[in-house]
């Protein structure tokens, strides 16, 4: 008897404190640029054989992956506004690179600190101007530096030596370990400038790969034959645009004495170079230098020298992808280490899709599923099952939604995305039939013209409207790699129309009042500023 009272007594209390899962879960948003989720193992994409990402594979073992994960404007600064904002480009004001983000603007980070949040950032915030909304925080400047590079603090700029992904990765273990306050929640975003063009892998992955032949896509050498005008009058093809001293450091040095001709080049790598210590140069040098002696040998042209291309240009991103796998990792590690890996919810994501060699190019922006993609892979203990698939349509744009959620806070009605966690729960809720995007960065580095569209689960319609009036319908099942036009063709036409409908009503809801007034003048009269 006195035993059951003792038994009783002790659920009474049990039922009385709040248990261990119902405190609020902190969450590690680990975001890296440009990093396309058919680089990912578990996206089993053609790149899989390769398995750059042994560490989110794990974190997708241990939760949830999302397959159909999308941008709403396939470019940096403004995804990461759309983020912190929870609005598409039109309504948060960052609609292009050029732009600067208003950070006095409703943003999730501040309404997780009201809640009592401790919140940071470390690594390429991209937005411009000093972050609000963090406790504590230290950014890249612009799109910062692979090799030692500048972070910005509260405090002012200093140079940090290491490449750049272990020196973000540093900062925020430092800031678990050492800055946090225990007993609070928090948020962290752990930001890496991998694998953004240049495409520099630290010292310790330069050889990585380099005995290995990767895969080629399958579109490699496409034409763009049945696609609208723009995609065959784009400047991001690894044939003609990829450079090959700048972009793969073919014959590269500090005092690189650059022909005229190519003064329009991105100049980071060599940029990079020059802040090299002897030690990381001698490193680089080992590298690269007996494989530039094989290149000028080889003479190669032609297919054989867009192969060659493709090569050093995916070994190179695919090195940078595994510094950053090392460092999701590590801060997993951490996490564990402090006891903290069963109330935190841990997300990889990357700002956009990228083309690894996909028809014939590198880069982003457009529409089509490479860049359209994003990854996002999600593990919340005791939430999200282990091992599963979600193949719900998500967008960046319900980041904002699904973290407010997860903290308990309100919601704004001015949001515009869904929280995702319901989907995390693996519950079915009533959920969006299709996604909207809109690209606006044009004229500009690239060349890809202004577009808007609208995606399904099935099928893809897009609009260009500053490069004549030109728009593209693809059937995404019977053709993954957009390659047949559906668009005027005669028995697509109730689609078509359904699909503008639908398109229409999306701009509508979103609000989307930007300039998107047809310009029907000839793409010869497009020209980049300055020239
Ligand atoms: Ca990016």
């Amino acid at each position: 008897m006195k035993s059951r009272l003792i038994a009783l007594f002790a659920l009474a209390l049990s039922l009385a404190l709040p248990a261990e899962s119902a405190k609020r879960p902190n969450i590690l948003f680990i975001f890296s640029d440009d990093h396309a989720p058919h680089a990912i193992g578990a996206y089993n994409g053609w790149l899989k054989s390769v398995n750059p990402t042994p560490e989110i594979d794990k974190l997708a073992k241990d939760g949830m992956t999302f397959e159909k994960s999308f941008c709403s404007n396939s470019i940096c600064g403004p995804s990461r506004a759309v983020i912190m904002s929870g609005k598409h480009s039109h309504k948060n004001g960052f609609m292009n690179n050029g732009n600067s983000f208003d950070w006095n603007q409703q943003i999730f980070p501040k309404l997780l600190q009201k809640v009592g949040y401790q919140t940071a950032i470390y690594g390429k915030s991209h937005l411009k101007g000093k972050p609000q909304g963090f406790g504590d925080w230290a950014v890249l400047p612009g799109q910062g530096l692979y090799y030692n590079p500048d972070m910005i603090f509260a405090d002012g700029k200093r140079r940090i030596d290491g490449h750049c992904t272990d020196v973000v990765t540093d900062l925020a273990v430092d800031w678990l370990k050492n800055k946090r306050k225990s007993g609070q929640p928090f948020m962290m975003m752990v930001q890496h400038k991998a694998p953004h063009r240049n495409w520099m892998p630290a010292t310790r992955h330069l050889t990585l790969y380099h005995d290995i032949k990767i895969p080629e896509p399958a579109t490699l050498f496409d034409r763009w034959e049945d696609n609208a005008p723009p995609a065959r009058h784009q400047e991001l093809e690894i044939d003609r645009h990829m450079d090959i001293n700048y972009d793969l450091f073919v014959d590269l040095t500090p005092d690189f004495n650059q022909p005229a001709s190519q003064k329009r080049q991105d100049r980071s790598a060599w940029r990079n170079l020059k802040r090299m210590t002897k030690e990381q140069l001698d490193a680089w040098y080992a590298a690269y230098k007996p494989k530039d002696a094989a290149f000028h040998k080889a003479k190669l042209k032609g297919k054989d020298l867009v192969r060659w291309k493709f090569q050093r240009y995916a070994k190179n991103y695919l090195r940078c992808v595994k510094g950053v796998d090392e460092s999701v990792g590590r801060l997993r590690a951490t996490l564990t280490e402090l006891g903290l890996d069963d109330n935190t919810v841990v997300i990889y994501s990357s700002d956009q899709g990228f083309y690894i060699g996909d028809h014939g190019w590198y880069d982003k922006r457009w529409m089509y599923e490479e860049s359209l993609l994003m990854p996002f892979v999600a593990s919340w203990p005791g939430v999200t099952k282990p091992g599963s698939r979600n193949q719900h349509l998500i967008q960046n744009l319900d980041y904002a939604e699904t973290f407010l959620e997860i903290a308990g806070a309100k919601i704004p009605g001015d949001m515009q995305g869904l929280s995702l966690v319901p989907l995390l729960k693996g519950e079915n809720p009533d959920w969006r039939k299709a996604i909207y995007y809109h690209y606006y960065e044009y004229p500009s580095v690239h060349m890809v013209p202004r577009h808007y569209g609208i995606r399904t689960s099935r099928y893809k319609l897009m609009h260009f409207y500053q490069f004549g009036n030109e728009w593209e319908l693809y059937d995404l099942k019977k053709d993954p790699d957009e390659l047949t036009n559906l668009y005027g063709q005669t028995k697509h036409a109730k689609l078509t129309k359904r699909l503008k409908k639908q398109l229409t009503a999306l701009q509508k809801r979103y609000g989307d009042d930007s300039d998107i007034s047809e310009k029907p003048e000839s793409w010869q009269k497009q020209v980049r500023p300055g020239e």
